[in-house]
């Protein structure tokens, strides 16, 4: 693999940090840095101006293809931008859902009027978006979902309970898995809706997490409607519809992380060097490993990024989420280490956390959502190494044996 940009990449590499620069300036040069890991609630308003700026500006959706709006950029162009993107330390995106991955799911899926409708308020960051799959007993376990959705002439009526859902306090819409066939075995009876955020029968009741912030949602469906054209995929097929939108989840952005992880490690390494503690062998030791696990997943996400057109493959791609998550985690557990008893008392004034302090409690979220380390290393184990196979419910509740 080479590393380096190819001319045309180097030639894009240096528009997008051009483009970057010469525009967080002036009004937002305040939101630089805005939205990160624990304060995704920040500036709100002003990370949806820049939005809309990056929006009219053609610096959202760069890797759609031309036909929809996007610049058709390859995988390497868009890891590019998202290096670049997070190097300046612009703003958090606020459409993440809508543009990395209910727009790939319509391009590849919807009908061409809903691709229509939805794909250009995206692309301006007009219409922000949320992911409406996990309930209280379907997380890991997906096709366990129980939100109804029953057809009333030209309307869906959808009733039930979404939790963990991010973001659904600021967006427009919600991709939801709804069960359509309640007789169907459990994947084949599900389908994918669209259903809008601003109606009677929904309600968001944010959850307040251990930062101290409200980033996702217990949101309740009590008879919502939606317009019965705006099933993705066939009805009942579902299913497959919510796995190619998972399959979109992790990629591109990762390198982008890895960025801002390198920052982050930066931070801590100022933080020894400054400190009575920088000869202390044990934690140079753990500061090295992290570093060089740092280093591997960049290669290793760039190995699975290599030759790929589209999303990244199943166990690739979960290889990079475990050691992604694992080393947040990890980070942030080492800078309390580093802090000592300092990492007990909120710093910041009024009482606020500290970036590291965020970091640390957040990151415990990176190991959980996306499928959790278990659930990454269940595919790991059945797919890679060719390990017996976990029991599957719905067999094992039929009286099958356990291989
Ligand atoms: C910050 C954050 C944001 C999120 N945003 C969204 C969102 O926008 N939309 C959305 O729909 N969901 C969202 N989620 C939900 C996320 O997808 C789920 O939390 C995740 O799939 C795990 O499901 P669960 O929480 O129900 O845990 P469970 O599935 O109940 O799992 C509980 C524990 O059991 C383990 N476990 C479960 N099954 C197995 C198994 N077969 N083998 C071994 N171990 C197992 C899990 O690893 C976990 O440790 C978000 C979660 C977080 C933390």
């Amino acid at each position: 693999m080479d590393l380096h940009d190819s001319p045309e990449d180097a030639a894009f590499r240096t528009e997008a940090r051009h483009w970057l620069e010469a525009n967080l300036t002036g009004e937002f040069a305040e939101a630089r840095g805005l939205g990160r890991a624990g304060r995704q609630h920040q500036g709100r308003e002003l990370r949806t101006a820049w939005e809309r700026k990056l929006g009219a500006d053609g610096w959202t959706c760069v890797g759609w293809p031309i036909e929809y709006g996007g610049r058709g950029a390859p995988v390497s162009q868009q890891v590019i931008w998202n290096e670049e993107y997070v190097r300046a330390d612009a703003p958090a995106r606020v459409n993440v859902m809508g543009e990395g991955l209910l727009g790939p799911t319509l391009i590849a899926y919807g009908t061409e009027e809903q691709k229509t409708r939805f794909l250009n308020p995206i692309r301006w960051g007009v219409e922000l978006w949320c992911q409406g799959y996990s309930e209280p007993n379907a997380g890991s376990d997906l096709a366990n979902v129980q939100t109804r959705a029953v057809r009333d002439g030209d309307e869906w009526v959808v009733t039930g309970q979404k939790v963990w859902t991010s973001y659904a306090q600021w967006s427009d819409w919600c991709f939801v898995v709804c069960r359509t066939d309640p007789e169907a075995p459990r994947h084949k009876g599900l389908s994918y809706l669209l259903v809008p955020m601003d109606q009677p029968g929904i309600e968001v009741r944010p959850i307040r997490q251990m930062t101290g912030t409200s980033e996702f949602n217990e949101v309740f469906f009590d008879g919502a409607r939606t317009g019965a054209d705006l099933v993705v995929g066939e009805v009942n097929d579902g299913w497959r519809v919510a796995l190619a939108t998972l399959a979109f989840e992790r990629g591109v952005g990762l390198l982008g992380d890895v960025v801002g992880f390198r920052r982050e490690l930066d931070h801590l390494l100022n933080i020894v060097r400054t400190s009575n503690r920088s000869h202390d062998p044990l934690l140079r030791e753990r500061l090295a490993d992290a570093w060089i696990r740092l280093y591997i997943l960049r290669l290793n996400t760039l190995r699975s990024l290599t030759g790929v057109d589209g999303p990244v493959a199943p166990p690739q791609a979960s290889i990079s989420k475990l050691y992604w998550g694992s080393w947040h985690r990890d980070l942030g557990e080492l800078a309390m280490d580093i802090l000592g008893a300092r990492a007990e008392v909120a710093e910041a004034l009024p009482y606020d956390l500290t970036d590291l302090q965020r970091i640390f409690l957040f990151s415990r979220a990176d190991t959980i959502y996306g499928g959790s380390n278990e659930i990454q290393r269940n595919i790991i184990g059945e797919r890679v190494l060719g390990l017996p196979p976990e029991p599957k419910v719905d067999a094992v509740a039929k009286g099958a044996p356990i291989p």
